[in-house]
């Protein structure tokens, strides 16, 4: 063996070891690799932590029960003027009936006067929003938005663009949790910190409420009571929410709609295509039965006025009307036949 037939057993020996080396390093490392993989699996496949499952889901609905609830930072806010001296009463008829006396609590307005009260509910959201307020601008109808407070805070814009265009924003809590199920600290920081958003968007603080669900109990009342906000519910609900149809939403409020009564909607929470698709046709039979679009403040402004003429009041006569919903058919019927 000469010296360079030993120079080249040498090289291939250490290059062969070096091979071996890489390989067991490169299955070392794949080890390390598939069970750091085991462990991850192992993780993930406890409950509360599929980050896959969560990653597709959709927009989830809003939930009955809210975990995630803001822990109050703020002290109980000095009592609102006008300041209430009285304790509510007993039961939960009572205190409506109380609230209900110092035009704090509505669920419809005048019965004698011809309007009503849109309200949009769940927003603001950014695709479904603009698209409501750019109808209620193209029929020059105002409107009220109930809006949750964590979406006027990443959404401030819209917020404001809803109050430029002159219709009134509601506090519809921070969460859109059912508040009947919280502590008085938790309905107070709800509301508090919903109205602190709405205030900073655009600049006044809203001085009316809706509850989310409508639910309501003692502690809800007391709550909103103390911070001098109007309590609105509704007496026309089509559940648009549910997507029932166009044609059913429009047909519902139709059917459900009289002088001073307050129809509830919404802008966010879900698709909200076939609300929009619905308003048009809301707005202009309704219009076409000479009743007028006002905002909430409206119709509470206007509680007390008595109807210009001595007729009796009409609401019953549009409310459950079949002729108001045979003209719709009619007039569905005219347009249809007029496009095709
Ligand atoms: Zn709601």
């Amino acid at each position: 063996m000469d010296v360079q037939e030993l120079n080249n057993r040498i090289g291939y020996s250490l290059s062969q070891r070096m091979r071996v080396t890489r390989l067991t390093l490169a299955i070392t490392l794949g080890l390390i690799l598939a069970l750091l993989g085991v462990l991850t699996l192992a993780f993930s496949n406890q409950p509360g932590t599929k980050l896959h499952e969560r990653s597709v889901t959709y927009i989830p609905a809003l939930p009955p029960t809210s975990p995630p609830v803001p822990t109050p930072t703020t002290q109980r806010a000095p009592v609102a003027s006008p300041s209430p001296t009285a304790p509510l009463p007993a039961s939960l008829q009572q205190d409506i009936a109380f609230l209900q006396a110092q035009n704090l609590f509505f669920y419809h307005g005048n019965t004698s006067l011809p309007e009503v009260a849109l309200t949009f509910d769940d927003g603001p959201t950014p695709y479904y929003t603009p698209q409501v307020l750019n109808i209620l601008q193209e029929y020059g109808v105002k409107a009220t938005f109930f809006c949750i407070g964590r979406q006027v805070a990443n959404y401030p814009d819209l917020v404001r663009q809803e109050y430029a265009a002159g219709h009134i924003v509601g506090n519809h809590s921070w969460s859109h949790p059912n508040l009947t199920f919280f502590s008085p600290a938790v309905i107070l920081s709800q509301l508090t910190l919903t109205s602190d958003a709405i205030q900073r968007a655009t600049g006044v603080r809203p001085t009316f409420f809706r509850p989310p669900y409508g639910a309501l109990n003692r502690q809800v009342l007391t709550e909103v009571y103390h911070l001098g906000l109007t309590t609105v519910v509704w007496n026309a609900d089509p559940r648009d929410w549910s997507r029932p149809g166009t044609d059913v939403i429009i047909a519902r409020v139709l059917g459900q709609t009289g002088y001073g009564t307050i129809i509830v909607m919404h802008d966010g929470g879900g698709n909200r295509l076939q609300t929009i698709a619905a308003l048009p046709t809301i707005i202009t039979v309704l219009r076409d039965h000479g009743i007028r679009f006002v905002t909430l403040q409206q119709l509470v402004d206007d509680i007390h006025t008595k109807a210009a003429s001595s007729t009796p009041s009409p609401n019953s006569v549009v409310m459950k009307s079949p002729l108001l919903l045979k003209d719709w058919r009619r007039k569905k019927l005219m347009w249809y036949t007029a496009s095709n």
